[in-house]
């Protein structure tokens, strides 16, 4: 049943400033159309959500905590929160965008999902959203990502969804979101495309925001509890966006509010080994629109390159790039190495293993907080937890792990 069918016109600002927009192929027009009306129904839609608010709620355990890390401060001179969104169910923010899409396609009367994933966090989610939607899953992943990211394919599979793998090209997250826009462009009449960040063509990165842009809301009304008065900062970790967006949304018109994106620099942002879309990249256009990327002389996407493969997205988001461009959103990058201390730190510190993604917000942290007094206030987005990442790191870190 398609509660919110009917024929449709885009309606809303298709871009952010000269970002975004809908370069894709004219037969995917009409697939984007209609779930720009449905997602404009389903805002003002009470039904939807309310359902919305209760699976987050009961489903999810929404809201995280807003955490005041002690140990942490002391150590580093400024009193620092952890936004606990790695307590979310499946382990971090994605967790959002996959039930909120989910709750989407089912409204919509779409009877199959496809997503694509790199790391597979997103899959998993996806995968999450099939199961507990009873929609049927596909999930697009290269065959690179399929051997380094067991776990997640096992996590998955037991969901009930369906890995289509793709070995073209790099074999890894460019090509599987290729492969994903190909299988909607045949199958748009029942298949909803989950897409997992706030990239993309228009709408997407609207959507995407508007499902995580519960974070900053809920950081908003905590920190005013808990300190009555807003944070100096605020730090996400940019691969995609989205926990960046999440978090940032509520705060983009408090002008003191020093948001800070970090991006991945991998082995050094002078080397090739790295994923700065910002930083280091140029606009041009990618997945369906423009924005900041990695690009060659040529246009050609460069590979990019990070020690946490939720970073390792070449684009980055559209607002973001816009955001970047007036100047509203800072944008910064942490190595491997500063990466790894942060994430060692916290862990000694707070009995807290954060997602290596997240340990790039840390790291940015305690490089500022060196110019920092006691009555400083920093926000961290803590966007995942580390178990998935506590091999590689142990390995990285030059110690023994121990195989069980
Ligand atoms: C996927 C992921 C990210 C990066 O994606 P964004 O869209 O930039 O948020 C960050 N942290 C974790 C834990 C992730 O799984």
């Amino acid at each position: 049943m398609n509660l919110y069918g009917g024929k449709f016109k885009m309606r809303l600002n298709t871009k952010f400033g000269k970002y975004g927009g809908t370069y894709v192929s004219e037969l995917l027009m009409p697939a984007l159309e209609e779930l720009e009306a449905a997602y404009i129904r389903s805002k003002k839609d009470r039904k939807f959500q309310r359902e919305l608010k209760m699976l987050l709620k009961e489903y999810a355990g929404r809201p995280t905590r807003l955490y005041f890390a002690k140990n942490l401060s002391e150590k580093l001179g400024c009193r620092i929160y952890l936004k606990r969104e790695d307590l979310l169910h499946g382990g971090a923010h994605k967790t959002n965008n996959g039930i909120g899409q989910g709750l989407l396609a089912k409204y919509m009367g779409k009877t199959r999902i496809i997503a694509e994933t790199g790391a597979g966090q997103h899959g998993f989610a996806a995968a999450m959203a099939g199961a507990f939607f009873d929609i049927k899953t596909e999930i697009y992943m290269g065959t690179k990502d399929i051997e380094r990211q067991k776990m997640n394919v096992n996590r998955m599979k037991l969901c009930g969804a369906k890995i289509n793998p793709v070995s073209l090209g790099s074999c890894t997250l460019k090509d599987a979101i290729s492969e994903c826009l190909r299988d909607w462009v045949a199958n748009v009449k029942h298949t909803y495309y989950l897409l997992g960040t706030v990239a993309g063509p228009h709408p997407y990165p609207s959507i995407v925001r508007d499902f995580q842009k519960v974070i900053g809301e809920e950081v908003k009304e905590q920190i005013l509890k808990k300190e009555k008065r807003l944070p100096d900062y605020i730090l996400a970790c940019v691969g995609g966006g989205s926990n960046a967006m999440g978090i940032f949304n509520a705060f983009l018109k408090e002008k003191k509010v020093k948001l800070i994106g970090v991006e991945p620099a991998g082995r050094g942002l002078n080397t090739k080994f790295h994923g700065a879309a910002i930083c280091k990249g140029s606009p041009g256009i990618f997945d369906g629109a423009l924005s900041y990327l990695l690009q060659d002389k040529h246009g050609q996407i460069n590979e990019s390159y990070s020690i946490s493969a939720g970073l390792d997205y070449p684009g980055v988001g559209s607002q973001l790039s816009f955001l970047h461009d007036s100047k509203r959103v800072r944008f910064t990058a942490a190595t491997d190495k500063e990466t790894l201390a942060a994430f060692r730190l916290l862990a000694e510190t707070e009995g807290i293993i954060p997602a290596l993604e997240s340990a790039h917000a840390v790291a940015y942290a305690i490089k500022i907080s060196k110019g920092l007094t006691k009555e400083n206030l920093i926000v961290i987005n803590l966007s995942g937890r580390g178990d998935k990442d506590v091999f590689h790191a142990m390995k990285a870190l030059g110690g023994k792990s121990d195989e069980n």
